[in-house]
């Protein structure tokens, strides 16, 4: 019912080579049918992006997007741009955006109703700290991030959302959530999605996001609520993303 989505998030790595290789290796590659693929680039890297990955399984996104369509807002970078690009999805709300950039609740969700309206699919960043999950607050943190967002938009346009749980402790650390702790969550969050629509939350993805490699990727894609992954550091490499996409097959 749910076709798995496995994305990568570069961050502020690679290079225009390597998108490239991304697109020659991505051309001809083996990856299941009912796989959605995606990577979300620096922006830069997008031009590169609508020519090298086009005739590829893999689509294409940004890593955040500004709330206004234009103006003078020095070093941003509009949704309508990433739509020029040719970019299907944008990233929203990512726990280093939220830390190092100052997002708030309030400026994801505007983000969020700014993709909506040029007919990008957010993926929106949901995750607790190692301090809150010690606290016993992992629930209510995630929980909480998660409503800010259907709240804060129109029955159709929650059905357009994609959200990604990406423990905070778990990113760029090797300590990837167990599949019984990830799946515990996203349960959470699906079960928590009801109260807005049964068929939504049925519908739902919900991906993991956390060192996520090709050495554990199937046994997390194996759970039930876990629709899928956002992948960082091993997006760079393209024979463990290619693995990683198999194994969601
Ligand atoms: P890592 O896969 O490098 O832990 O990063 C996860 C992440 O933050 C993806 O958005």
């Amino acid at each position: 019912m749910r076709s798995p989505l496995i994305a990568g998030n570069w961050k502020m790595n690679g290079s225009l080579a390597l998108v490239e290789q991304f697109g020659e290796a991505f051309a001809d590659a083996n990856v299941p049918p009912d796989v959605s693929i995606a990577l979300m680039l620096p922006f830069p890297y997008l031009a590169v992006a609508q020519r090298a990955l086009s005739g590829t399984p893999m689509a294409w996104g940004g890593q955040t997007l500004h709330d206004q369509r234009s103006g003078a807002f020095t070093g941003e970078v509009s949704g309508s741009m990433l739509v020029e690009f040719g970019a299907r999805y944008v990233l929203i709300g990512h726990s280093e955006r939220r830390a190092m950039f100052h997002e708030d609740d309030a400026a994801v969700l505007a983000r969020v109703s700014a993709a909506l309206d040029v007919g990008l699919t957010p993926v929106v960043c949901v995750g607790e700290t190692l301090a809150e999950r010690e606290a016993g607050r992992t629930e209510d943190v995630v929980l909480k991030q998660v409503d800010v967002v259907f709240s804060g938009i129109d029955a159709e346009a929650r059905e357009r959302l994609v959200i990604a749980y990406e423990p905070v402790w778990a990113i760029g650390t090797g300590k990837t959530a167990s599949p019984d702790q990830a799946q515990a969550i996203h349960a959470s969050i699906r079960a928590h999605v009801e109260q807005y629509s049964v068929a939504l939350a049925a519908g739902l993805h919900v991906l993991y996001g956390g060192s996520m490699k090709a050495a554990n990727a199937a046994e997390l894609l194996a759970q039930p609520d876990i629709d899928g992954g956002l992948i960082g550091g091993a997006s760079l490499q393209v024979d463990e993303f290619l693995a990683i996409c198999q194994s969601a097959g």
